[in-house]
C-alpha cells in the first residue's frame, strides 16, 4: 500500500504566511482605500443606480489602466463575456473554439447565444489556450469559404475564438491573434481573472475584437459585483454601451429603443467601490506578486509539488496561486490534510467537457487539460498589506 505523503511543512508554511489565522482562506477582498468614502457620496447624492458620475470615471479609469480605447462596464464578467461575443457576431448554431479548463461562465455566456464549444488542449506553460493546439485543430477540421471560417465535419461555422488567461497567467495571446487572423476567426479574451496581467508589456483582453474582465468578490479587485469590456475600435463600444443600457435612443422625455436591449449596466454604488478598489490595484498586484515569489522559493525545496511560476514574456497578477502535485494521485490526500488544518485549498474547476451540458461537445484530446486537471491545486492567496 502507498504511504500517504504529509504535507505538514507545507501546511505550517502557509499559515505562517498568513500570520497563523485558525483559518486562512483561499482569497478575500481588501478594503483599504477610498471605499466607504466614495460609498457614502454615493448615498448622499442619492446616485446609488444607473446613473451617477463613478460609473463614466470606472470605464475611463480602467481604460487608461489597460490601454484600451473605450471600456464598458456591465453587471458582470459573464454578461462581459455574453455580449463581447454576440458584439463579435456570433449567432445560433456557430461555434466558439475554447478551453475544457476554464470557469463555467465562459461556456455559459456562448450558451446564452446558442453557440456550441469546441474544447481545445492548453499549453503546460501557461494552463491556457494553445496556438499550436487550436492551429492543429484548424488544419484538420476548418475551411474557408468566401471569408469565413467552418468546421468541415458539422458543417458549421466557427465564429470566435475565447482564451482564458488562467489564474491570471497571460496565455500566447499574440500568436493566437495571428491563427485566428489567418482563419478570420474573431478573437474574445476571457480576461475574467486577468486584470493587471501582462503579455509582452500589453495589457490582457486587449489583443482581440473584445476582452472581458470580472469584477466578482473573489477577484483581484471587487465591485460587489461586475464586469467590463475593453474595447480597440470606439464605434464597436458606443454599440456595446447602447445595448447593455436597454437600447434607448438618448432623449429628455421619449422612451424610444431601437434594438432588443440588455440592462447590464452597472449601478453607481458597485462603480463607486471600483474607482476605490483601482487606485490600490498596483499595491495589491505587488503583494501578491510578493507572496508569489515567498511560495516559489519554499517549494523549490519540497520534493513532491512544483508551483507555477508566470510564463515567459508575462507580467502576472498571480490572481490565484497554483501549486503542481507530481503524483497525480495526490490531490486528494493534499486537498483532505490542507483543509482539515484551516488551510482553504481546491482543485481546478471540473473540466468543461466532463459536464452534462458540454459532455457531447467536440474536443481534441485535450492531453494537458486532463494533465492539469489531475495535479491542480489553488492554494491561498489573499492580498497581505
Ligand atoms: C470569474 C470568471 C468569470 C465570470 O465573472 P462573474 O463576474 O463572476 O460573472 C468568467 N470567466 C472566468 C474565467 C472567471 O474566472
Amino acid at each position: 500500500m502507498a504511504v500517504m505523503a504529509d504535507y505538514s511543512k507545507t501546511i505550517s508554511f502557509i499559515k505562517e504566511l498568513y500570520g497563523n489565522q485558525e483559518f486562512t482562506p483561499l482569497s478575500v477582498p481588501v478594503f483599504a482605500g477610498n471605499e466607504k468614502k466614495y460609498l457614502e457620496e454615493c448615498i448622499d447624492t442619492t446616485f446609488v443606480s444607473s446613473v451617477g458620475k463613478f460609473v463614466d470615471r470606472f470605464e475611463e479609469e480602467i481604460a487608461r489602466y489597460t490601454g484600451a480605447k473605450k471600456a464598458v462596464v456591465c453587471v458582470s464578467g459573464t454578461n462581459a463575456l455574453h455580449m463581447s461575443l454576440m458584439l463579435s457576431g456570433v449567432e445560433r448554431d456557430d461555434e466558439v473554439l475554447t478551453q475544457a479548463l476554464t470557469f463555467i461562465a465562459t461556456c455559459n455566456a456562448l450558451s446564452y447565444i446558442g453557440a456550441h464549444p469546441v474544447f481545445i488542449d492548453v499549453d503546460r506553460s501557461t494552463m491556457g489556450l494553445s496556438p499550436d493546439a487550436v492551429k492543429q485543430w484548424l488544419v484538420k477540421n476548418a475551411e474557408i469559404r468566401k471569408g469565413e471560417c467552418f468546421n468541415k465535419n458539422t458543417g458549421r461555422r466557427v465564429k470566435a475564438c475565447v482564451p482564458m488567461h488562467t489564474f491570471g497567467h497571460p496565455v500566447r495571446i499574440d500568436e493566437l491573434a495571428a491563427v485566428c487572423e489567418e482563419y478570420h476567426i474573431e478573437l474574445v479574451e476571457d480576461a475574467a481573472e486577468s486584470i493587471g496581467s501582462r503579455y509582452k508589456g500589453k495589457h490582457t483582453g486587449t489583443f482581440g475584437k473584445v476582452g472581458a474582465i470580472s469584477f466578482n468578490g473573489n477577484k483581484t479587485i471587487t465591485t460587489g459585483g461586475g464586469g467590463m469590456m475593453l474595447f480597440n475600435d470606439e464605434e464597436l463600444a458606443a454599440y456595446a454601451k447602447h445595448i447593455t443600457t436597454q437600447a434607448k435612443i438618448p432623449h429628455r422625455w421619449e422612451f424610444r429603443h431601437d434594438h432588443i436591449g440588455y440592462n447590464y449596466r452597472m449601478p453607481n454604488i458597485n462603480a463607486a467601490l471600483g474607482c476605490a478598489q483601482l487606485e490600490n490595484l498596483d499595491k495589491y498586484i505587488a503583494s501578491k506578486r510578493e507572496t508569489a515569489s515567498a511560495y516559489a522559493e519554499f517549494f523549490k525545496n519540497i520534493d513532491d509539488i512544483e508551483f507555477f511560476v508566470e510564463p515567459e514574456n508575462s507580467f502576472s497578477n498571480y490572481w490565484l496561486n497554483v501549486v503542481i502535485l507530481k503524483d497525480k494521485d495526490a490531490q486528494v490526500d493534499f486537498l483532505q490534510q490542507t483543509n482539515d488544518n484551516g488551510v482553504m485549498t481546491r482543485p481546478i474547476w471540473e473540466l468543461m467537457n466532463r459536464l452534462p451540458m458540454f459532455e457531447n461537445c467536440e474536443n481534441d484530446g485535450l492531453k494537458n487539460t486532463i494533465w492539469f486537471a489531475d495535479r491542480v491545486v489553488n492554494i491561498p492567496s489573499s492580498v497581505k498589506l
